[in-house]
């Protein structure tokens, strides 16, 4: 039995319309125009507000098993629910164990089961002395692998050589598959004498040239692997921007992301001992951040993703607030579509296009475009209702996630979520709240 999902504001083919969405079985099965709702039996009227298609968040630390009091996947997986987040891609790394082996995948799975109020994909994880492992969980439907060329934080995912890096890629290469890297290196540091409770004494401790050494390494043993696509996480300098952009023009698989508060919060806006703020690499300057702006634009960097990345408060230790012995990390998922749009719509961007960064693409980063991150027929029928110009500020009440720790608390958005579908039932309304969870764990192999 079909229902329909009528709007005069629908996203479809990268427009705004008015539209009518017919849902069976979970899947958009057709698209009128206007409104025209013959046969359905059940009908969901959202005009006055945008029908989006859900946000596919593909960096997410849900920490579940082994750091279930930092986050898990039932209340991750609701944060993502609230604020129209409809697949959330899970990291390898901070749960224990790390989803580095089969065995520890299957760890994984039994642990998110049951407990998802939205779909769940997986990441792998490349460390060293995993190599054998990867093409039997690219077989089990991880969506690609993450590594890390610096120290990651825990020790059970240690960080890979170059070597190591080029060994994963020439075992990769030709599968399915895409292969990550937290794209910063060691680099000497020049000794900084400001107080450790000062942004600027954090901030000189990771500098751009973390990241650009790091890019020139990626981008080296790409022209060596051009059959093992590649993709940056979480770029945050401006100087590492032409690296990648002069790869891309060089025709090297390379992609990026960047990150919500990457775009949004700036240097010198952070007060001392605000180390909720801090994460690696940090977040920079005024300047900096208009330069991944227009990165943005360009295409140059294609996707912008959470990296919702919670800690207990003792681990953040706001009361100390020494930058460098805080847990790296910022907490804000669910909170992404409002804030990106807040930014975006004051530099002049589309909501079409926010969303193209939020939902198509990191559908298409992590191997689910044309099923996930779009309303079109045949896609599941993941949907966000938004009213981009209803405004809000961030409370406690929409820290939906474990720990409410967040430098996003009261910031001053526009654009409310007022309801989440995912493969057509809702999964959460700003009026009746959660409904019990019926996410699904994403597990296809991928076919590109
Ligand atoms: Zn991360």
């Amino acid at each position: 039995m079909a229902s329909a999902f009528v709007s005069d504001k629908v996203l479809v083919d990268g427009l705004i319309r008015p539209a009518t969405v017919l849902v069976a079985a979970g899947v958009v099965t057709a698209i009128r125009p206007g409104v025209d709702t013959a046969g359905a039996a059940v009908v969901h009227d959202f005009s006055g507000r945008t029908l989006l298609p859900g946000l596919v968040d593909a960096h997410v630390h849900l920490n579940e098993p082994g750091r279930t009091e930092w986050e898990g996947f039932a209340t991750g997986t609701r944060a993502a629910a609230s604020g129209g987040v409809t697949t959330v891609i899970d990291m390898p790394l901070n749960a224990i164990p790390p989803t580095t082996t089969e065995a520890n995948l299957d760890t994984k799975l039994a642990a998110a089961r049951g407990q998802c109020h939205v779909d769940v994909g997986f990441w792998g994880g490349l460390v060293p002395g995993n190599r054998g492992d990867l093409r039997a969980l690219v077989a089990r439907g991880v969506r690609g692998f993450k590594g890390f060329m610096i120290e990651s934080g825990v020790d059970e995912f240690p960080a890979v050589s170059p070597a190591d890096m080029d060994a994963a890629m020439a075992e990769l290469a030709g599968e399915p598959t895409l292969l990550m890297f937290h794209a910063e290196m060691d680099q000497p540091v020049a000794a900084c004498a400001a107080a450790p409770t000062t942004y600027e004494s954090f901030l000189r401790s990771r500098p751009d040239t973390f990241e650009t050494s790091a890019l020139a390494t990626i981008a080296e043993l790409s022209a060596k692997h051009p059959a093992t696509p590649l993709h940056v996480v979480h770029l945050s300098s401006a100087e590492a921007v032409p690296i990648l952009r002069d790869a891309q023009a060089a025709g090297l698989p390379i992609s990026a992301e960047t990150c919500f508060h990457y775009l949004y919060f700036r240097a010198e806006d952070i007060p001392d001992k605000g180390t909720h703020y801090k994460c690696c690499p940090p977040i920079r300057s005024t300047a900096n951040q208009d330069v991944l702006w227009d990165a943005l634009a360009a295409g140059v960097i294609q996707t912008v993703v959470s990296d919702h990345s919670p800690c207990t408060p003792e681990l953040k230790d706001l009361a100390t607030g020494d930058f460098h012995k805080s847990w790296g990390g910022v907490s804000g998922l669910g909170l992404g579509l409002p804030i990106l749009w807040t930014e975006a719509r004051k530099r002049g961007f589309s909501l079409a296009q926010v969303s193209a960064w939020t939902a198509a693409n990191t559908a298409k980063q992590v191997g689910l475009a044309g099923r996930k991150g779009t309303i079109a027929v045949g896609a599941d029928a993941d949907f966000v209702v938004f009213d981009e110009n209803k405004p809000f500020v961030v409370g406690r009440e929409n820290l939906v996630f474990k720990n409410k720790i967040s430098p996003y608390e009261g910031a001053e958005l526009t654009g409310t979520v007022e309801a989440t579908f995912v493969r057509g039932r809702e999964v959460y309304s700003a009026a009746a709240g959660f409904a019990a969870p019926a996410g699904e764990l994403i597990l296809e192999r991928r076919t590109a």
